[in-house]
């Protein structure tokens, strides 16, 4: 795809994203990482509805702004996740706001923030780590994120919101949202005793897709006893 297409692409998910609710004002940003090492960031201050394809700020490979606006000050979030996640081509963060309040709960995992609710939670979001509070543009949380070792393509930052890889924008985009959708699900939830998918029927979605979870890593792939 050509970058002026992919500039109209970040565009356009902002957009749409905006206008579901899913991130307020400013908030939010989104990376491409092009064909030559460059990335496309939104801008600080800009707010995902509103983006302007000739404003985006173009940065080189080593993360020197090219042209367009100043980028967003959330640059080393994506840096992190782009550096521990080689596959990586999009990221997205949002302030979304269940998967906001699911980081301020006492009982989350901080390996496993949701339990395996349903099967496109695991297919496009995989599981989803957990990091703990840092003052935005801490570059902190940079480390915090290389510690996972590329394990998560999905992170939430505690009292703050999630970052999202994929191998496209599209699939950023649609992970970031079903990510937000499971953890309303789970607010929804909470204390009801709901039925998560069994371990067998989460072993059968991994065989079956090919699915790359960090806990099957940690079991060897197949023993869930
Ligand atoms: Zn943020």
């Amino acid at each position: 795809m050509s970058e002026s297409r992919l500039r109209e692409e970040i565009c356009r998910y902002g957009r749409s994203l905006f206008e579901r609710g899913l991130t307020p004002g400013s908030s939010g940003n989104i990376s491409l990482r092009l064909d030559d090492g460059g990335w496309l960031v939104t801008p600080t201050n800009a707010s995902l509805g509103f983006l302007d394809p000739a404003r985006i700020s173009r940065l080189d490979s080593a993360g020197r702004l090219v042209s367009g606006d100043k980028p967003t000050k959330e640059i080393p979030l994506h840096a992190a996740l782009y550096e521990s996640r080689g596959s990586a081509r999009a990221i997205v963060h949002l302030h979304s706001t269940h998967a906001v309040a699911l980081t301020m709960l006492p009982e989350i995992d901080p390996r496993a923030a949701l339990p395996p609710m349903t099967p496109y939670y695991l297919m496009r979001a995989g599981e989803t780590a957990l990091v703990p509070y840092y003052r935005p543009g801490d570059p902190a949380v940079a480390d915090a994120i290389r510690g996972l070792a590329g394990k998560y393509s999905s992170v939430l930052l505690a009292n703050h919101g999630p970052v999202v890889a994929g191998d496209s924008l599209e699939a950023a985009v649609f992970a970031t949202e079903e990510l937000e959708e499971t953890a309303k699900l789970y607010l929804l939830l909470r204390n009801l005793n709901p039925r998560y998918l069994t371990p067998d029927q989460v072993s059968d979605l991994v065989q079956t897709f090919g699915l790359d979870l960090p806990s099957h890593h940690d079991h060897d792939g197949h023993d869930h006893g």
